[in-house]
Formats: C-alpha cells, structure tokens, sequence
C-alpha cells in the first residue's frame, strides 16, 4: 500500500522538478528484449513513453560529454545502453526506438557476428541443459564438477581462467554436437548478423563489448587481452563503417591493464555496477542501473537517492 502510494508519487512530474539540482547521469543496462524475454517488446514500449516524458535521452557517448562538461539543462539525462548485440534487440528493440525516435548505445562482440552466434556462456548453458536429458551429463559431470546445475556451472566459469572455459567448451561442444537450439532459444540467444548491425539506424550508437565475450581479467596472456580491447574496436569500425568511442565490460570484469588500454583506447567505458553516474566517476567505469519489466519500479528505481 505505502509502496505503491511512493511510486505513485514518483511518477508524478512534480517529483521529477526535484532531480534538476543533482548532477547525475542515469544509464540504463538493458539485454533482450522479445516476446520469451523477462522484458517484452510491449513492456519496453511503455519504458519508452513514460521515459520521454520525463528525460533528455542521448547516446551514451553524447550524453557524457554533456555530463561531464557542466550540463544545466532542466531536463535529466538519460541513456539506454543494450549489451550483447542480441538479435531481439534489431528486430524488436530498433523499431521501437525509431518509432519513438529514441537514440540508444548497442555494445556489439567484432567477432560474434555471423547471424547464429550466441555469447559462450548463453551456448554453454543451453548445451548443458540438453546435456543433463542425456547420458552425457553424467560423463561430463563425473570428469569436471559434481552436483551442480547447469546455471551453477556456468556461472562457476566466469571465474575460471579463459585457456580452462575454451578447454571446458571444447569438450561441452563435442559431447552435445547433436544439440540444435529451439525457435525460442534462437530468439533469446541469437546474436544479430554483420549485415543487420550494418542496417543499425544512426539513431543507434555502436561501441565495443570486446570481440568474443570473455572476462578480461581472467584472461592469462597479454596479446589476447589487448585483441580483445583494441581490435575489437577497429574490426566493428571497418565493418560497420562507424567510429566506436564506447566500451563495455564483459560482466563487468576489468583490472588494472584492462582499464589502461581502454583509456587509451576509448573516450567512455561503463561497468555493471549499480547506481547512477555521478562527476566523481571515473568516465572509464561508469555504473549503470538494471532495466526492470514493471514501468513504474523502474521510474522509481531512477528516481532513488544517489549513492555518495
Ligand atoms: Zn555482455
């Protein structure tokens, strides 16, 4: 009851004229969106009204060099950010944002582009599943590690070395080779092909999320890490014919080498860590807050106390 009465008071414009005097930037990290997806296409319809009411919505690129450089504009800045490059986000996701003409950031993989690629922990899970119906599961789990599910695993890799995952997946692939995913996990899973990405409106800012997925600071060599970081960026920015000034993190896994190139390689780079951007972030880990279904939780959810 009370909960409800505060996000009622929340959406109110009047609430809104309150957030002017602080200086933040609100950057919304979204994933997929289609009709099987937590958020659906309709969902992130009504996120875009009730967001355009309220915000200044910029580029993520655009939208810091405003922040950072003394913005006084009445209206809040905001920015909606898409990690992954997901199929769901051309087909579903673009039309709406030309619909509303609402500029958003897609953080693409330079290498994961050939139309049925899926991010490898997306595949390793899916290929588990199918896994655990089959004998193979036994023999996997009996080699590797006992009593965890599919998701426990998979997530138990994001912090294994990258050589172990490559090894891990070499195996995963061989013992599911017969595993073809369903009409839904296609539309989850798949990732947009070059010529879809290359079909981006310019309403649409492209940056770099690394060339294949990995997490950077579990990545043992040197060489592969600055691939990762730098011809990442290059690669989209010879196929795609756009200049990439924006990077994202892998699950938001960075070190102290990792930051350094991409400073010297990118203008902003954002994180998964929750909050709104204030000027005391560093423009290279920019925290970002996570979309949610419900419309009004997440117009509360931007409107929360900034965290100092
Ligand atoms: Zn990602």
């Amino acid at each position: 009851m009370i909960k409800t009465l505060i996000k009622n008071i929340a959406t109110m414009p009047l609430f809104y004229s309150y957030l002017i005097n602080k200086p933040c930037l609100r950057i919304i990290m979204y994933h997929g969106i289609s009709p099987s997806d937590n958020i659906n296409p309709n969902d992130f319809e009504s996120h875009l009204k009730e967001l355009n009411k309220y915000f200044n919505i910029q580029p993520l690129s655009k939208a810091c060099d405003l922040f950072y450089n003394n913005y006084d504009d009445k209206r809040p800045l905001i920015s909606l950010t898409f990690d992954d490059g997901l199929k769901n986000n051309f087909s579903y996701v673009t039309p709406l944002l030309e619909k509303y003409k609402t500029p958003a950031t897609f953080f693409l993989c330079s290498d994961l582009l050939s139309g049925d690629d899926m991010l490898w922990n997306h595949e390793m899970l899916l290929r588990l599943r199918y896994l655990k119906k089959s004998q193979g599961w036994i023999n996997f789990s009996k080699h590797n590690f006992n009593n965890l599910t599919p998701k426990e695993f998979v997530k138990s890799c994001k912090s294994k070395s990258y050589s172990t995952v490559i090894n891990l997946m070499q195996i995963i692939r061989k013992l599911s080779k017969e595993y073809i995913p369903t009409s839904i996990e296609k539309e989850r899973y798949h990732i947009m092909s070059t010529k879809q990405a290359q079909n981006l409106p310019d309403l649409i800012e492209i940056g770099s999320h690394t060339k294949d997925h990995p997490i950077l600071d579990k990545i043992e060599n040197d060489k592969i890490i600055m691939e990762q970081v730098i011809d990442s960026k290059y690669i989209l920015q010879d196929t795609l014919n756009r200049k990439i000034t924006t990077f994202c993190y892998p699950n938001g896994n960075h070190n102290k080498f990792t930051d350094d190139l991409v400073i010297q390689n990118y203008q902003y780079a954002v994180t998964t860590i929750q909050g709104f951007c204030s000027l005391n972030d560093s423009p290279f880990q920019i925290p970002r807050i996570a979309a949610i279904k419900d419309t009004k939780s997440m117009m509360f959810s931007l409107l929360k106390p900034m965290r100092h």
